[in-house]
């Protein structure tokens, strides 16, 4: 898959990287309290469009309804992610609409199913180094650069709209009563709202999806020191270990996406590369010709010291 991506030409005349260089890692755990892993998470890539999209989904309702949900969630966004051409913003909106009919149906369908829902968050990278972060509900995307990590989501929750108001800082809706309480869901009703909100990426940046399981039970600092530190591989399952060491109470999931540092700048690379041949088309020829003139060199200077000892010779005697 990684392959295909570098083999069909990446970035070429526009500053970017190679999505092949882009590293990702994702991790899902029940915790410590729950019997069932209600989150799900996919990871997909589209080699043809140069975009990749992490997406995290975190399933809610009685029964099997959350884990359903979830499911249902990564499955629906995952197909519309590889079937549609779109520009990103309306591919995510597609995406999460697929994913929201597809709940909401099945619910409609089966009575032990009713009411089922799952938040979701995605994030779409393109090798021309643009982000699209897309959410429902209470799962969340950060960027960590320069070693200070950013929200880049609002919680659609009752705390989260506090928080966004100034109302509350992170850390006191991180423990708030009603922290679960979400405003907004995906296939509890017939159409949904999708956040959706372009990203800037640099080298060097770490994006991080979660469920509330992580930024639930970690303070902010906590995540930080792992995701500015660790490669994403062992990041994910270090944010899994100390989210358990927490309490684990709720189902954990963390995806991590790490921006290459360098190269950054496809175009100047791809410039050298194809034009550097120009100037050894006829290699050929090019070394036959500076060959003779270096024999012709040689001999000038041979006659030159043979007649310069003639001369110093002949005064001698
Ligand atoms: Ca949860």
């Amino acid at each position: 898959m990684t392959n295909a991506a570098s083999k069909s030409g990446g970035t070429s005349g526009r500053s970017g990287f190679d999505l092949a260089d882009l590293r990702t890692a994702s991790a899902t755990d029940v915790g410590r309290v729950r019997s069932v892993n209600q989150d799900a998470y996919g990871e997909f890539e589209d080699a043809e469009q140069h975009r990749q999209l992490l997406f995290v989904a975190d399933g809610m309702g009685g029964h099997r309804g959350g884990e359903v949900a979830s499911r249902l969630a990564v499955e629906a966004v995952g197909e519309t992610f590889g079937e549609r051409e779109d520009p990103p913003e309306r591919l995510l909106d597609a995406a999460f609409q697929a994913a929201n009919a597809r709940i909401f149906a099945t619910s409609m369908d089966d009575m032990e199913l009713a009411g089922m829902g799952t938040t979701g968050v995605g994030i779409l990278l393109t090798g021309e180094a643009q982000g699209w972060v897309a959410h429902v509900g209470d799962s969340r995307a950060y960027r960590m650069r320069g070693g200070v990590l950013e929200q880049l989501t609002g919680d659609h929750s009752v705390v989260g709209e506090l928080m966004q108001r100034g109302q509350l800082t992170a850390e006191e809706a991180r423990v708030h009563p009603q922290a679960n309480e979400i405003l907004r869901a995906l296939g509890t009703q017939d159409g949904v709202e999708v956040e959706i909100k372009h990203v800037d990426v640099a080298p060097g940046d770490r994006f991080m999806l979660c469920s509330d399981g992580l930024s639930g039970m970690l303070p902010e600092a906590r995540i930080a020191e792992v995701l500015g530190t660790a490669d994403p591989e062992a990041a994910v399952l270090q944010l899994v270990d100390r989210a358990n060491e927490a309490g684990g109470t709720d189902n954990i999931t963390v995806q991590i996406a790490l921006v290459p540092d360098a190269p950054f700048a496809g175009a100047t690379d791809s410039a050298t590369h194809t034009t550097s041949p120009t100037t050894e088309n006829v290699p050929g020829e090019k070394a036959a010709a500076e060959g003779s003139m270096i024999r012709w060199a040689v001999t000038l200077m041979l006659l030159a010291a043979v007649l310069w000892l003639l001369i110093s010779g002949g005064g001698d005697g």
